[in-house]
């Protein structure tokens, strides 16, 4: 989508702190950490938010899972949360599908 951040900072016309990146995902540092490690994952293809999921779109998902989890293990984080805020009400900012990973501090459950 043209005027979509997400997908400018996907394409590389957007700078931003890569964390790690393969054919379907990319990940970089969040601009205003919430924790010690804070990085977001985002596919390259332009979904909206969780709620744009389909049968058909839906192997972005295990894409991105997967590459939370090799992140993680190649910083060497075993603790962190995931978390994708969906609509407006529910914190959502930036309207492309992203999943935030926090860690390097205590979690407070349940989240604000
Ligand atoms: P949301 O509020 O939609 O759940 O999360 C959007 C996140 O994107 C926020 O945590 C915000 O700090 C981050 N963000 C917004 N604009 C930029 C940017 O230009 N670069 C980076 N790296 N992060 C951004
Ligand atoms: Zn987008």
């Amino acid at each position: 989508m043209s005027d979509c951040l997400f997908c400018k900072i996907a394409a590389g016309e957007v700078p931003s702190g890569k964390v790690y990146e393969d054919e379907r995902v990319y990940a970089f540092r969040d601009i205003d950490p919430q924790a010690p490690v804070h990085f977001l994952v985002i596919p390259k293809e332009h979904i909206g938010s969780c709620g744009e999921i389909t049968p058909d779109n839906a192997h972005v998902v295990a894409s991105c899972f997967t590459a939370i989890a090799q992140a993680t293990r190649e910083m060497g984080v075993t603790d962190f949360r995931v978390v994708s805020n969906c609509g407006a009400k529910a914190g959502q900012s930036v309207p492309h599908l992203h999943f935030h990973v926090l860690a390097g501090r205590d979690m407070s459950w349940p989240p604000g």
